[in-house]
This record gives C-alpha cells, structure tokens and sequence, in this order.
C-alpha cells in the first residue's frame, strides 16, 4: 500500500514571516497524523526559514522548480545543489504555470527530471491537457507525450523516486475540479501507460497525485478513488487548517 503524499505548492506566496507562521500552524494540526506523508513547498526565499521551521516535524519542505546544471550563468536560477543544502527532498518539476507562463517543453522538464533524480531529489513531474485539448478528445495523447518526454531515459529503477501529478489546467486555480471519476480515468490510462512503458510493478509503486482545485470538501471523493494517491494543491495549501483537513481527508 503506498502512502498517500499531500503536497502543498504555495506559488508565488508568503513572506519568510508569513511561511514560518503557516508552518508553525500546519505543525500542530497534523501533528498525529502517521499514515500519509506531507509536503509545503514554498517560494524559494522562504525555503530555508520553513524547513527550519518544519524540522523535527512530520511537514517535509519542498521546491517547486530547479535548474538542471550545478551552478553557472543561469541568471535568475536555482541549482540541485542549493536546494539539497537547505534539506529540499522534493521539487515540483513541469507545472502547467511554468510550461505555458514560462514556456517550458517537454525536453527541458526532462532534463530537470533526470538531473533531480541525479542528485536524488524526488521530482513531482507534472502532466496535464488544457480546456481546448480536453474539448477536443486530445486528453490522453496531451498526458501521453509529456509523460513519455518528461520520462525520456528514466529506468524503473530511477521510477521508484518519481511522483508524477496530474493536473488538467483547466482545474487549476479555477475552482472548476475534475470529477472524481473524470480524474480517475486520466490516472488509470497513466498507470497503464507506465506499465507498457516500464513495467507492472513499477506501474503500481508509482504515486499518481491529482491537483486541481482539490479542497476539504472533495478530497474525500478524490482520494477513493482506486488510482489516485496524493494530491497537489494551490489555492487551499496556503491557509493552514483548509491544508490540513485535506491531509486528514
Ligand atoms: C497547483 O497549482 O498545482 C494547483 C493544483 O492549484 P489549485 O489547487 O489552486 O488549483
């Protein structure tokens, strides 16, 4: 059985004051919780303040993108190695703001991938079609290619470090939320994908995360669904208690 990972991005939000306070906050409200593992990932100037903040605690800080060299001209960036010095185990890798914003492809998020695992950070490889992709019955062969691209020479092996989430752009920030059953069916065809594409075990070890508009109030339904194992949240990640009744779905 895989333990659930409930991920909070917290995008471009929070001072380093603001981010010590929600973690501090968050602390006390998952403090028993055992059975699922949890995730902030906040601005990378509050990342060393929150980890500090969550060390000791069951809250484990993430990153929400990372350049795929060590260090040189990269103006604006951040490396792997920055981010493993202030004890980042995760780092979010191709979410849909940073593919259609910033213009990332499918190469680069790969290349991101397979630097993070590399440097044994855990990429949270996001996937997701747009609202005209969806429209246009181009749901699974959106999903198809950037998994496919975005996993481009990972091994099963490497696999067991890797969490993919998948996120219809569409859902995100929109308040619109994939149906359960809408976001099950897109799980369900990535889980058969990874096995054609690696193999059966890899397949089911895999952690699919969903992220969309996901709140306390569907949660629940999300997460009983038989192929969705975590989630990814926005919006309701950046007040402590609306994250916390996620966790304890
Ligand atoms: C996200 O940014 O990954 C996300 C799912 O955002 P929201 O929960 O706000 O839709």
């Amino acid at each position: 059985m895989k333990k659930p990972l409930i991920a909070g991005n917290w995008k471009m939000n929070k001072t380093i004051g603001e981010a010590v306070s929600l973690v501090k906050e968050l602390k006390e409200f998952v403090r028993d919780i055992s059975d699922r593992e949890l995730l902030v990932c906040p601005p990378f100037t509050a990342l060393s303040s929150a980890a500090a903040e969550a060390s000791g605690s069951n809250v484990q800080v993430g990153a929400q993108n990372m350049h795929y060299e060590d260090e040189g001209a990269f103006t604006g960036e951040i490396s792997p190695k920055m981010l493993k010095e202030l004890g980042v185990k995760y780092v979010i890798l191709g979410h849909s703001e940073r593919r259609h914003i910033f213009g990332e492809d499918d190469e680069l998020v790969n290349k991101k991938v397979k630097k993070a695992i590399k440097e044994s950070l855990i990429p949270i490889l996001c996937v997701g079609e747009t609202l005209n992709q969806r429209e246009a019955g181009q749901t699974e062969v959106t999903v198809e290619g950037q998994i496919k691209k975005g996993l481009a020479a990972v091994t099963a092996e490497e696999m067991r470090n890797v969490v993919i989430a998948y996120e219809p752009v569409w859902a995100i920030g929109t308040g619109k939320t994939a149906t359960p059953e809408q976001a099950e069916e897109v799980h369900k065809f990535i889980r058969e994908l990874l096995k054609s594409l690696l193999d059966e075990e890899t397949s089911e070890n895999t952690r699919i995360l969903y992220g969309g508009s996901m709140k306390p109030e569907n949660a629940k339904g999300l997460m009983a669904m038989a192929n969705i194992d975590g989630g990814l949240i926005g919006g309701a990640a950046l007040d402590a208690k609306s994250f916390a009744d996620i966790v304890k779905y």
